[in-house]
């Protein structure tokens, strides 16, 4: 990344990034984002990449992507379908039960894809407080989500 240049002309903004400084990290707000969004994606990939690198990615122009919305909608239920309710709604279709077997989980695995996994995090962020530290942490793991599908497709090119 490109180093942080603060212009002390410009009400201490960061030249480089075009983002207001913060003096207590000396660097910019854009800086300190995109490290704590590079450093959600080395977690991410610790805990799942062996699992995220087979996953398709499950985009497409006929992709039922909001399937679970769309059946929701269509279904009796009469209720707001407001994002707590699409919140639920993705997590039914993600989440195994805790009891499964490790088959059931391998097969839950499998289903999956990288436009699934960056879909529970849109809908975690929608469905957050805007005044709570929350939001803030959920569109860091859309972020870093987004970054490692993106690497994995520019790795992929590269092969
Ligand atoms: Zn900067």
């Amino acid at each position: 990344m490109r180093p942080c240049k603060r212009d002390f002309t410009r009400e201490g903004s960061c030249v480089t990034h075009r983002s207001r400084w913060l003096d207590l990290e000396n660097r910019c707000v854009a800086a300190s984002v995109i490290d704590a969004v590079i450093t959600q994606h080395e977690w991410q990939v610790e805990r799942y990449g062996a699992d995220n690198r087979p996953m398709p990615d499950g985009t497409g122009p006929k992709v039922e992507w909001l399937a679970p919305v769309v059946n929701l909608a269509q279904s009796a239920y009469t209720g707001r379908i407001d994002a707590d309710a699409i919140e639920q709604v993705i997590r039914e279709e993600w989440d195994y039960d805790k009891e499964s077997t490790d088959e059931e989980r391998a097969a839950a695995v499998k289903s999956c894809t990288r436009l699934r996994v960056l879909r529970e995090e849109v809908v975690e962020a929608a469905a957050s407080d805007p005044n709570s530290e929350a939001l803030y942490g959920e569109l860091i793991q859309v972020s870093a989500v987004a970054l490692s599908w993106a690497a994995d497709i520019k790795e992929r090119r590269e092969q």
